[in-house]
């Protein structure tokens, strides 16, 4: 069994999160952290392997050390804290963290076709959408999409667009311009559930991972 604290129990995605470690057979869920609970992270470090981190943009590194401090490894979804921070940290420590911005496969699907359209066709440019509860912009998806387009030899032009509305979850489009053309790739999350499969695998694989610091489900697939 693997022993699973989630810090941000009471988010939305955390609470999630804690309906599908409960659900599944190989893990228990041994600690629910968040201030709502009033419970810290650090009370549930000491009984688990994994730490699964959905919270804010401004405790997401100090959560990651907390966990790799602790040698519990650590599977972070929160978006919009400084990635090359806990690299260099990650690097000296001994538990391994895995980050994805996103864990729903159809993003990375995109992500994948975004990067195999723009060697043919690199103007584009990225429309975001999420629910208005948000706190960061762009998406951690939008950037991690913006860098591998980039790297395929894209042209993704500024600014990223960000759209914040009710009713809204989780949602981007990828629009490439070329001559008398256009092609659009677009990924609805629909329900939060779409990101358990991936948070789940992540789980499973951080203890085993290579490298201190993996970012990217499509290194688990
Ligand atoms: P949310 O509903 O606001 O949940 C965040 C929770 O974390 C809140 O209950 C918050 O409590 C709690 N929290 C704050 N500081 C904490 C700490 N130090 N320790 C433990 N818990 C703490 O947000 P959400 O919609 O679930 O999103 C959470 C993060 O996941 C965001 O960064 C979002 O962008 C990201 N996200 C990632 C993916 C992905 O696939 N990677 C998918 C969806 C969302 P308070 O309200 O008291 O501050």
């Amino acid at each position: 069994m693997i022993k699973v604290v989630v810090s941000g129990a009471a988010g939305r995605m955390g609470g999630t999160v804690c309906e599908a470690v409960e659900a599944a057979e190989d893990m228990e869920l041994v600690a629910k952290a968040d201030p709502a609970l009033g419970v810290e992270l650090a009370e549930g470090l000491s009984g688990a392997d994994v730490a699964v981190d959905f919270t804010t943009p401004d405790t997401a590194l100090a959560n990651a050390r907390a966990c790799l401090e602790a040698g519990v490894h650590a599977v972070i979804g929160t978006t919009g804290f400084d990635l090359d921070a806990l690299r260099e940290f990650a690097e000296r420590s001994e538990a391994n963290c895995f980050v994805a911005p996103n864990f729903a496969i159809g993003a990375v699907l995109l992500m994948e076709a975004a990067q195999s359209i723009a060697r043919q066709m690199p103007e584009c440019e990225i429309v975001e959408l999420h629910h208005d509860r948000k706190l960061d912009a762009p998406s951690g998806t939008a950037k991690r999409t913006a860098e591998l387009i980039r790297a395929a030899g894209g042209n993704v032009h500024e600014p990223i667009h960000s759209l914040r509305l009710p009713g809204l979850v989780a949602h981007q489009e990828v629009v490439f311009g070329g001559e008398g053309q256009t092609l659009t790739l677009r990924h609805d999350s629909i329900d939060r559930s779409s990101f358990m499969p991936g948070v789940l695998l992540a789980v499973r694989r951080v203890g085993d991972l290579p490298d201190s610091c993996t970012v990217g489900l499509e290194k688990l697939l």
